[in-house]
């Protein structure tokens, strides 16, 4: 067997932290290194590494869980909006392989970025290679 992840140890009550919202199947808890004050993680309790290996019960639950507390999250610090995000994999900057939702509220000036600021590099690439990559989501 693998080594619990240090969220399994948390939803565990081996490791504290400090809980803001629990159900059967999802925990959140102050972030211990915050972006900004009110940082929230939101985790499944149990682990799965990526989005991708996610049962649909428990992503639902996960998202249920994020749609209740971003305001809670927000109004709590007063801040101004939230940004909301998933580093999905390793690639994505992901640490902790188990997937966990960050909320982190932002606040007028607060020098940080939008989503827009995490990739690398934009590409550029031509209608026939937007349809390609539209046709292979689709599916
Ligand atoms: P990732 O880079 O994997 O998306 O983010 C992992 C997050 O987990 C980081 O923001 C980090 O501060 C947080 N974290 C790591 N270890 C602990 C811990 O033991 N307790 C809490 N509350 N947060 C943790």
């Amino acid at each position: 067997m693998s080594e619990p992840t240090i969220f399994e140890r948390i939803v565990s009550g081996d490791i504290p932290a400090r809980v803001v919202y629990e159900t059967d199947t999802v925990l959140a808890f102050l972030d211990a290194n915050p972006l900004a004050p009110g940082h929230t993680l939101v985790v499944p309790k149990e682990a799965h590494r990526r989005l991708r290996d996610l049962p649909d019960d428990v992503a639902a639950d996960v998202w249920a869980a994020v749609d209740e507390l971003a305001p809670r999250v927000e109004d709590a610090v007063d801040a101004d909006g939230l940004t909301v995000g998933v580093n999905d994999g390793e690639a994505a900057g992901q640490e902790v392989p188990h997937v966990h939702v960050h909320l982190v509220p932002r606040f007028e000036g607060d020098g940080g970025g939008p989503i827009h600021a995490v990739a690398g590099a934009k590409p550029d690439l031509s209608d026939e290679e937007l349809d390609d990559i539209a046709d292979s989501i689709e599916g």
